[in-house]
């Protein structure tokens, strides 16, 4: 993979940077050309990610969420990584509906959207015991 652009964002997790960092990928990948729905999918796609690294991965609690972002060709490659929890089962928590919080009406589907609006998603463990996920996707323009 040719890397022609990269950038690196660490952010305590807060729900205030949810919107910092959904703007920060978008605004990254704009050199791309990417339509407003494309700049709309990428922006969805972070934001559940790093949601779920702050309410599931740290519970509220203290951490940092790393975001790494890089252009090859036509391709965005996004990173969102924690140091939290973990997930025990990640194929179970995949599964459309599936959520550990439904008393706070979560409804279990940020993977679900997460897959819907990139074209390749991978839920990983990291060696930190928290959580790794890695997007991609075509920016047709
Ligand atoms: P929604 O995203 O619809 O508000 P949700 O967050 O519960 O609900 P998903 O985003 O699909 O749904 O995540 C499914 C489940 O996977 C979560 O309920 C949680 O148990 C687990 N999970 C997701 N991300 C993480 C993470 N970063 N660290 C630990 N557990 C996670
Ligand atoms: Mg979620």
């Amino acid at each position: 993979m040719k890397v022609e652009n990269e950038m690196t964002l660490i952010i305590p997790a807060l729900s205030k940077n949810e919107s910092f960092a959904r703007s920060t990928v978008a605004a990254f990948a704009v050199e791309m050309d990417p339509s407003l729905e494309e700049i709309n999918d990428i922006k969805t796609a972070v934001c559940e990610a790093v949601t779920n690294s702050i309410v599931h991965g740290y519970q509220k609690q203290e951490g940092l969420i790393t975001i790494r972002s890089k252009i090859s060709g036509k391709v965005l490659h996004i990173t969102v990584e924690d140091s939290g929890i973990g997930i025990e089962d990640i194929e179970k928590a995949r599964q459309p509906y599936f959520t550990t919080k439904p008393e706070e009406e979560r409804a279990g589907m940020g993977f679900t959207v997460m897959e819907t609006f990139m074209d390749t998603l991978e839920v990983l463990p990291n060696e930190k015991g928290g959580l790794k996920v890695i997007m991609t996707k075509t920016i047709k323009g």
